[in-house]
């Protein structure tokens, strides 16, 4: 058994140096060339969980994203709180609420984007430029 598992590419660690802890983990790469823990001596392949992932969203697509996704709707924060809200679909909200009557009836709410992270790229950028500067001067 142990043969057949060194030959489809397994490798054991007799005593792991790093957490967590313990002896004689059987390993195995996955195609992609991650190492998989903990692998049974049976196991022809492996795939590594981000493989998995990606078979999953190739398997059940869009749906699949959505689902991992924080915020799939693209509507602003506090649009529950609107008195009238209309998302790119068309679809109107007034405070939260849909109201299927109106759909399509309304142009959709313009969300503005937010300038914050532009601002923070902008400090980033000056402090390279002043490190630069530093290293001039001790050169
Ligand atoms: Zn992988």
């Amino acid at each position: 058994m142990k043969e057949t598992f060194l030959r489809n590419g397994g490798y054991i660690v007799k005593k792991e140096t790093i957490f967590p802890f313990a002896e004689d983990v059987r390993y195995m790469d996955c195609s992609c060339g991650r190492q998989v823990r903990n692998v049974g001596e049976n196991a022809e392949s492996v795939k590594c969980s981000r493989c998995v992932d990606s078979n999953l969203y190739k398997q059940f697509g869009e749906e699949y994203e959505q689902k991992q996704q924080y915020k799939p709707t693209g509507r602003p924060a506090g649009w529950h709180f609107m008195n009238e809200f209309v998302d790119k679909d068309g679809n109107v909200f007034h405070k939260g609420v849909e109201q299927p009557k109106l759909k399509g009836t309304l142009e959709p709410t313009k969300v503005k984007p937010k300038k914050k992270v532009k601002r923070k790229t902008k400090m980033k950028s000056w402090l390279l430029v002043i490190k630069k500067s530093w290293q001039l001067k001790d050169n």
